[in-house]
């Protein structure tokens, strides 16, 4: 036997008792006569001490030349501390060892195996298993089986069933690039990896079974971002004879299951809210409200007066910065600074001081009046104490601009608690956007996505304007999920592909499958997909979502301790037909 206890579960009601324990050596003093090591594994850290007037001179100088994350076995008695660490559970307790064996020597760990280590990111991904013994990762990958299975029960719980679609497939189109797999068995053919299971959970659909969920890895050739992973998970699920709000209370129920369940956290019904109100309101289609600064629109207010800036531009816009009155000189001009980067490419910054005896002091005090300013005040929701940021220019341009800002200064002003959660449901997106590189539209969502059915007709004469029974649930900021109502119907599927620019041909090649499906009886079907990794992360309170992935890639997409992507060997590029011809 290895063991009878874990490193974590020893207290002092367990005095005197005789226990075998294995893990790592984690740390160790040495003081002569005694040495003490700490012993760890999954559970904790335990102490054991090794005293050479109660035991052997032997096994007081093997202990000494234990290294730091050797595998040791010890057998011993539970005593009371002398000196006792209230820090950690096992703190009263010691253990005195009798017997010690090795089980395995190791290396000198190239970082140090703690909550702050000396290791850059690099390092600790090359030896990732070592940086897994942290507890700051560790306990990440325990949070997220904690999360992971309660999903698991609560939708088994709703009669969904746990379906595994194939990883060879052809495209999906989710709008990405796919990742290829040569077929060597059928010479210069190839199998994409899934963007997502998007096709065959509607087929199940079709099939019949009702409820379908699966904790699956999706593939999606993208440029990397910092919290983006070329494989990632989703929770993905499909339901048949729902509409939109079906979907919507199931998975607010899941969520809210998980917010009490993981945190203890009570929220009351999802605000929900068309795509058109977020961009207007919050210069975003996945807003952060856990704070308000909504925009007030200015346009009737600002443009009646001789200030160019406001009277050419299409959109005048502004928001409230909460007790923003205090900020100085040189913190506004910071922000104006933050605005004129490149990355966010604005102007400038109209900013009004709302003082505590009421008056206004502004950047335009020479254009408009205290009447004008409280008129803004009014439309921004300024009190006094607070602060007016106000932009303006292209329409799309300034609300995305604002929106940025908006973002910036909440986060420098502590309103973005990670401890608080604010989820909503974002609804109506547009059906199609336009592609400037094709010069044709793309399906927002996915070209499996319904339109709003009353708007078919718009699809023809103003296909910009067409909605879809599209849906995206937002958390703290974050669009954790995205989902819709699909087209069941053959024909309605036709004139989706016609629109997105697809030639009959070329539907019935990549999609013919779906459509032939569509001609056996598809009941009426929609669902939703959330993205584990970052659904994990924030509710853990984190932005990054690497770290709750065992084996993440690095920023340019490759695992540097499996060294993958690599090469291949001329005779498997012959195997697959991917020789370079000369
Ligand atoms: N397949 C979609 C996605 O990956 C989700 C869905 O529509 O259910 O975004």
């Amino acid at each position: 036997m290895y063991r009878t206890h874990n490193c974590g579960e020893l207290r002092l009601s367990d005095l005197n008792k005789e226990v075998v324990l294995s893990g790592w050596v984690h740390k160790s003093r040495d003081k002569g006569f005694l040495v003490w090591i700490d012993l760890r594994d999954r559970y904790g850290v335990l102490q054991l001490i090794f005293d050479e007037k109660r035991s052997s001179k032997d096994l007081i100088k093997n202990a000494k030349e234990l290294g730091r994350e050797y595998v040791i076995q010890v057998t011993g008695k539970v005593i009371e501390r002398s000196s006792k660490n209230t820090n950690i559970p096992t703190g009263e307790i010691e253990i005195l060892v009798s017997k010690l064996k090795t089980l395995n020597s190791s290396k000198v760990p190239p970082f140090t195996i703690e909550n702050k280590t000396d290791g850059g990111e690099e390092l600790r991904m090359k030896y990732r298993y070592l940086d897994i013994r942290r507890n700051s990762i560790k306990d990440k990958l325990i949070f997220r089986n904690k999360v992971s299975s309660e999903i698991r029960k609560y939708l088994n719980d709703l009669n969904f069933i746990d379906v595994e679609t194939p990883c060879l497939i052809k495209s999906t189109p989710e709008g990405a690039r796919d990742f290829i797999v040569p077929s060597r068995m059928n010479s210069g053919e190839f199998y994409a990896l899934p963007q997502s299971p998007q096709t065959f959970k509607q087929l199940l659909m079709v099939g019949g079974l009702d409820r379908y969920f699966q904790i699956v890895k999706c593939f999606r050739d993208e440029d990397l971002r910092s919290d983006r992973q070329p494989e990632f998970t989703q929770i993905d699920c499909e339901m048949s004879f729902v509409n939109q709000d079906d979907v919507l209370n199931t998975f607010e129920g899941l969520t809210k299951h998980l917010l009490k369940t993981i945190k203890n956290v009570k929220v009351d019904k999802f605000p929900r809210i068309t795509y058109e109100d977020a961009i207007a309101k919050y210069g975003s289609d996945k807003p952060d409200i856990r704070f308000s600064m909504e925009f007030g629109e200015l346009n009737s207010i600002a443009q009646h007066k001789d200030f160019n800036i406001f009277n050419s531009a299409e959109l005048v816009v502004g928001i409230s910065v909460p007790n923003g009155n205090d900020f100085t000189r040189k913190e506004i001009d910071k922000y104006i600074e933050w605005v004129k980067r490149p990355q966010i490419g604005a102007n400038g910054i109209v900013y009004v001081r709302c003082n505590e005896d009421g008056a206004y002091k502004s950047s335009v005090d020479k254009f408009y009046d205290q009447k004008d300013f409280s008129n803004w005040a009014k439309n921004t929701g300024a009190n006094k104490g607070d602060l007016i940021f106000i932009m303006s220019g292209d329409k799309d341009e300034v609300r995305n601009q604002l929106g940025e800002l908006r973002l910036e200064i909440a986060e420098n002003i502590g309103l973005r608690n990670p401890n608080e959660f604010a989820p909503l449901w974002v609804t109506d997106f547009p059906l199609l956007k336009w592609d400037e590189q094709s010069a044709s539209f793309h399906a927002m969502h996915h070209p499996f996505t319904s339109p709003k059915l009353d708007q078919l007709d718009l699809l023809k004469s103003n296909p910009r304007e067409v909605k879809a029974n599209a849906y995206d649930l937002v958390l703290n900021g974050n669009e954790i999920g995205g989902g819709s109502i699909r087209i069941h119907d053959k024909n309605i599927q036709s004139l989706m592909f016609k629109h997105l620019g697809f030639s009959e041909k070329q539907a019935k090649e990549q999609f013919g499958f779906l459509m032939n499906a569509f001609e056996y009886g598809a009941p009426p079907h929609g669902g939703i997909a959330l993205g584990l990794d970052r659904l994990v992360a924030i509710l853990d309170g984190n932005e990054s979502i690497k770290d709750y992935i065992a084996f993440p890639k690095n920023n340019s997409g490759k695992d540097i301790m499996i060294d993958a992507p690599s090469s291949i060997s001329k005779e498997q590029l012959d195997e697959l037909s991917l020789s370079l011809k000369k």
